[in-house]
């Protein structure tokens, strides 16, 4: 099943999430429905938190991005990371390394913004799969980026806080249309 993404303002997304302690039905679905939420909207990515819930879960696809290509290491070989796509990523932890690179950024969150970005360019991750597996690699490229995106989501994290201030303010006015959206259409009180 689709779900609604929540937007800029909604408090989910400024909510660290919970670890999971146990996979049960109810994070099974979950997933399944944050890959298909995920695929109908064309993401690299989606955090739990951007579809309200606060939890250690995020799911990941980096295949079909042109120009935007991913390494992946596994034991320190080379490994095909569009293998491994869709990831459903419990419980993660990151380590980053490298220098910072610059690359553009959206968030399916933040409708119509994006802007550069500058994160390391090389990530460790550990974290649990859906079948209880423990899951390690290394990144780089698309794949580096989009895990500390999703990775920042899940500590309630957004990639406007780590824009350079000259970008946020040049911004400003898409990230505010954002925010004045989901007062809109949410009952209740908005969190920046
Ligand atoms: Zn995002």
């Amino acid at each position: 099943m689709v779900l609604e993404i929540v937007t800029y303002g909604h408090p989910a997304l400024r909510a660290k999430g919970k670890p999971i302690e146990a996979v049960d039905e109810h994070i099974r679905q979950v997933a399944q429905d944050m890959l298909e939420t995920m695929a109908a909207a064309q993401g690299v990515g989606l955090a739990a938190q951007q579809v309200g819930l606060p939890l250690q879960l995020f799911v990941i696809d980096i295949r079909g991005v042109e120009n935007r290509p991913s390494a992946m290491w596994v034991n320190g070989r080379r490994t095909n990371p569009e293998a491994d796509m869709p990831m459903v990523l419990l419980n993660p932890e990151i380590e980053t390394m490298g220098k910072g690179e610059a690359g553009p950024e959206g968030c399916l969150s933040f409708p119509g913004v994006q802007g550069d970005i500058v994160r390391p360019a090389r990530v460790r991750l550990r974290a649990t799969g859906l079948d209880g597996e423990a899951i390690a690699f290394e990144a780089e490229g698309l794949l580096a980026r989009a895990i500390q995106h999703e990775y920042d989501h899940v500590q309630g994290i957004l990639f406007i806080d780590r824009m350079a201030p000259s970008l946020r303010q040049k911004l400003r006015p898409e990230i505010e249309a954002v925010f004045e959206g989901t007062r809109r259409a949410t009952q209740g009180p908005l969190v920046r």
